[in-house]
């Protein structure tokens, strides 16, 4: 059976850009609840030994949806930290350098995404397998980069419920509050070195 895996921080660690309230919901609710969907699905199709990577890569319709929402979670909780964000640090400053011209092109670039992205979905950073350079996509409802083999990098959530409690229906100032929030450090273990 999957298990949701625990926060690094607490409910209040990422105030005040992202309230206790919402994790309360966006944590121990829906993501749990994407957990408890793939685990009675594995169960009724006895696919429980096969790794969440695994099923992703496989599986479509609810098996699927669940998986990927389940993964995509994990990475964007684990995208965030509290004491974090402001001016990337180590070789992903670099990188955004290198792929953006500048962290200010790369954050307008970013905005500029996860505005024009309709209806729930995802925002990733990936890094190019060929060139190693950054990129920046969106995906729909649970599609992840991962399931077509890309490196992902960071990942912030566009659906509603991640921001409602706090922003309304402001995806914008989610976003830009959302670079107060974003953990450095895991993007740097995420990066592959060319
Ligand atoms: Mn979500």
């Amino acid at each position: 059976m999957f298990k949701l895996k625990e926060l690094a921080y607490s409910k209040e660690g990422l105030q005040p850009y992202i309230s206790s309230e919402t994790i309360e919901y966006h944590y121990n609710k829906h993501h749990k609840t994407y957990l408890d969907n793939l685990n009675s699905l594995c169960k009724q199709e006895n696919i429980c030994n096969e790794t969440l990577e695994t099923l992703i890569k496989t599986q479509s319709g609810n098996i699927f949806n669940n998986a990927a929402q389940v993964w995509n979670h994990t990475f964007y909780w684990e995208s965030m930290a509290p004491d974090s964000g402001g001016d990337p640090i180590g070789q992903i400053a670099n990188k955004i350098i290198k792929s953006f011209n500048s962290f200010e092109n790369f954050k307008i670039e970013f905005k500029n995404k996860a505005m024009q992205h309709f209806g729930s979905g995802w925002i990733w950073i990936i890094q190019n397998s060929t060139t190693g350079k950054l990129e920046i996509e969106t995906t729909s409802n649970a599609e992840c980069p991962l399931k077509s083999g890309k490196r992902t990098i960071l990942t912030c959530d566009l659906w509603e419920h991640a921001y409602y409690i706090d922003y309304r229906n402001l995806r914008t100032k989610y976003i830009d509050n959302w670079w107060n929030l974003v953990n450095w450090n895991f993007a740097n273990s995420n990066l592959i070195h060319y």
